[in-house]
């Protein structure tokens, strides 16, 4: 493996070793062509915050204590570490200006777009159909450098793509889905408004029917990438319920106000939309969707990203700790000596392994098509929650460094905050696994 400062340490799976193509700029990977079966000895510089963890591997430099990479296809490593290469080499440098200016890195969606991660797990359209894990481990190294970046990628895959997907036209696939997938639009999902988002049934937004088009009134808040979107999945309340809207921006009568002062989720942009009399063409019905439960699937899909890229913002706290400790020397003797210290380290790497086994596992069923809205609350709510218990221990042991930003664990504290509440606060995840279990609902 390959330790925080470059150096070859060891090598653990030389079995599983991946041949990678990579040109160098500065100490940096700047691009990695990889086929198969790389040493790393080639790549004296590769900058994987390693340790010296036992069960840690080339792929992953935190404890990897179930063997997950042993399990992974080639394929799958592939998309790893290219991911984790562009990440490094194209938003790392950035990250912290954009939490501290709250904007979200310019162009970066259209390099997303360029590299095929927007949307990847769905096909037809000229879309990738990528497998259920390698989108779980694309979300979980978008996530690695900021919640942020991967709740981007998250709302244009899950949330605008995947609705057009299931309940659009022919025409509105074709048009959207290859646009959406390039980045040359962006998109953003429309369902929470001022009062409750725990309570999207109560939405006030509506949609009424004006013989020749439709009149849109109302307003949507906590709206991720909407200042940055052409177009808008909007769900409002119509005469036959609950419908799915694709709604162009720029029309008349729609304000995009941008929401300002967040101390969580700063490199990402939040929107408050108003709708005044918004006219909208026939066309811009997603003719397939029934109801609150056609949002709620689209949401599931994002859950599902979400919970692994929760592990990667805990993994990336992990490792920073950890070689914070190492380092740390304090009564004449390293951090790291002090059992009330291993005694943290060995409670997060437990708690982060039972994650990672968890989302593999569903990923399989998700594979099989057979993954139930009651498994993804569970994922969501218990990775979110390990991952925000993970940053707040990894932040004490940083000690006062671990406030600074110059140190990523406490911006994936505070972005973490919001993962805890958005799509689905922890409560409500907890209310649907009661109600799964008991047979009752505890909502009302
Ligand atoms: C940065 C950010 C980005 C977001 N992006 C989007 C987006 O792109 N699109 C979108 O539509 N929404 C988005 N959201 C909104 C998000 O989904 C909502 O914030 C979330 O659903 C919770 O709604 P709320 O904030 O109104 O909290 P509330 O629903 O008011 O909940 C407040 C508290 O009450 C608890 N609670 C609620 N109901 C119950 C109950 N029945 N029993 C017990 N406790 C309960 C909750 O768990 C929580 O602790 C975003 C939010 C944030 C912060």
């Amino acid at each position: 493996m390959v330790s925080r400062e470059g150096n070859v340490q060891h090598q653990h799976h030389k079995t599983q070793c991946v041949i990678i193509l990579c040109f160098f700029v500065g100490e940096q990977v700047k691009y990695l062509t990889c086929s198969c079966g790389v040493f790393s000895k080639f790549l004296p510089n590769f900058r994987i915050e390693g340790t010296t963890v036992p069960m840690s591997s080339f792929l992953n430099p935190y404890p990897d204590f179930a063997q997950l990479e042993s399990l992974l296809s080639n394929e799958q490593k592939q998309t790893q570490l290219t991911v984790r290469s562009f990440v490094q080499n194209e938003i790392e440098p950035k990250i912290v200006k954009a939490y501290r200016s709250e904007e979200f890195p310019v162009g970066l969606l259209a390099q997303m777009g360029a590299m095929g991660l927007l949307g990847a797990n769905l096909s037809g359209y000229g879309l990738p159909g990528m497998d259920t894990v390698s989108y779980g481990l694309l979300m979980k190294e978008l996530e690695r450098c900021d919640s942020g970046i991967r709740s981007a990628a998250s709302v244009q895959g899950a949330l605008v793509m995947f609705p057009i997907h299931a309940f659009g036209t022919e025409e509105q696939k074709n048009y959207w889905l290859p646009r959406l997938f390039s980045a040359q639009s962006i998109g953003c999902f429309g369902l929470s408004e001022s009062e409750g988002g725990s309570d999207p049934g109560a939405m006030k937004t509506t949609v009424k029917d004006k013989g020749d088009h439709y009149e849109l009134n109302g307003s949507k808040m906590w709206i991720t990438n909407g200042n940055l979107a052409e177009v808008g999945v909007i769900w409002a309340k119509t005469e036959l319920g609950i419908r799915g809207f694709l709604v162009p921006l720029n029309l008349e009568g729609i304000n995009v106000i941008k929401m300002q002062n967040k101390l969580s989720l700063r490199a990402s942009i939040t929107s408050e939309l108003v709708f005044d009399r918004v006219k909208l063409p026939k066309s811009a019905l997603l003719p397939k969707t029934e109801g609150l439960k056609s949002a709620l699937q689209c949401l599931n899909q994002a859950r599902f990203g979400i919970s692994w890229g929760a592990i990667g913002a805990a993994e990336a706290c992990f490792v920073e700790a950890l070689h914070f400790a190492k380092n740390r020397i304090l009564f004449k003797k390293s951090l790291t000596s002090f059992q009330l210290v291993q005694r943290k380290f060995a409670l997060m790497a437990t708690q982060i392994t039972q994650a990672q086994l968890l989302v593999f596992r569903l990923s399989q069923i998700k594979e099989q098509q057979n993954l139930q809205p009651a498994q993804v609350s569970m994922a969501k709510q218990v990775c979110v929650e390990m991952a925000l218990n993970v940053a707040r221990t990894c932040r004490d042991i940083l000690g006062a460094n671990g406030i600074m930003d110059e140190y990523k664990t406490m911006r994936h504290m505070a972005n973490l905050e919001t993962v805890y509440t958005y799509e689905g606060t922890n409560d409500i995840h907890l209310l649907i696994l009661g109600q799964e279990l008991t047979g009752i609902s505890a909502f009302n």
